[in-house]
């Protein structure tokens, strides 16, 4: 038991010099960072995905039935996500961009919990829940501005049905997130996977790019993943609030570093 913590001790600490030392790094982040807020997966044990039909995410679907569709929608993303808040990964990450320390980062999450914790880069695979598009005239609403006493929702402007601004399946990733995130992949020193087990394509794709270029890949998450055995260099097991705790005391005191480099 000891040894093993000593060991996460150092892994921990060297996790941390490399982060420290890196011109470059991208935080690439999934549904294990927002489980800790309250937001539940959508996939495996627990996962929305065993209580609802995904098929209200599809777009066909969606658009044959919005209202069907919208009464599933508000349950899931507006009555129960929008009470979530950050946590102290979503937070240690905010700060780390504060200090220099983080370029950009990469999510796969739609629940705006980065940017509630003060990140600015944040580029967003599958888009955010926070945010409605028209399905006609492509205007967009803050999701908290829009009643959801009628379904479907509908755009001031024109009529046309509103659709949460999140990716649905059968819809194409939004260009900007997939550019950031392919850049991210070839300038990236190092990578930190929080939180994802690389099931989703093409998503799951983006830290293999980036390990060909050359970065160093951390991966933070309770269980080996699909990327643990072939891509990740410093494997951080445990929950994103743990890891990202101790890994924050490590970076955010220059004196602990200090000693342990024999600076002084
Ligand atoms: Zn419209």
């Amino acid at each position: 038991m000891g040894y093993k913590i000593n060991r996460m001790t150092d892994k921990i600490k060297e996790a941390a010099l490399i982060l420290k030392r890196s011109k470059f790094t991208t935080a690439y982040t999934g549904a294990g960072i927002s489980v800790e807020s309250g937001i539940p997966p959508f996939r495996g044990d627990g996962g929305l995905w065993g209580k609802y039909d995904p098929a209200v995410l599809d777009i066909r679907y969606f658009l044959a039935d919005p209202a069907g569709s919208w009464v599933v929608i508000k349950d899931i993303f507006y009555d129960f996500f929008s009470a979530a808040k950050p946590n102290k990964a979503h937070l240690t990450l905010a700060r780390m961009e504060q200090e220099g320390m983080l370029g950009r980062i990469i999510t796969q999450n739609i629940d705006n919990l980065h940017q509630e914790a003060g990140s600015r880069m944040v580029f967003e695979f599958h888009g955010n829940s926070k945010n409605l598009r028209c399905t006609h005239c492509r205007r967009t609403y803050i999701a908290g501005e829009i009643s959801l006493d009628h379904f479907p929702p509908t755009c001031r402007e024109c009529g046309g049905i509103l659709k949460p601004d999140f990716v649905f399946f059968g819809e194409a990733i939004p260009q900007l997130p997939l550019t950031a995130a392919y850049e991210a992949a070839s300038i990236s020193d190092v990578f930190l996977i929080i939180g994802t087990t690389g099931e989703v394509m093409p998503a799951n794709q983006i830290p293999v790019m980036a390990k060909e270029y050359g970065a160093t890949i951390i991966e933070v998450n309770p269980q080996p993943s699909n990327y643990t055995q072939n891509i990740t260099d410093i494997f951080l097991q445990g929950k994103a609030t743990e890891i990202m705790e101790k890994l924050a005391v490590h970076l955010f005191s220059p004196s602990l570093d200090d000693n342990q480099d024999g600076i002084n």
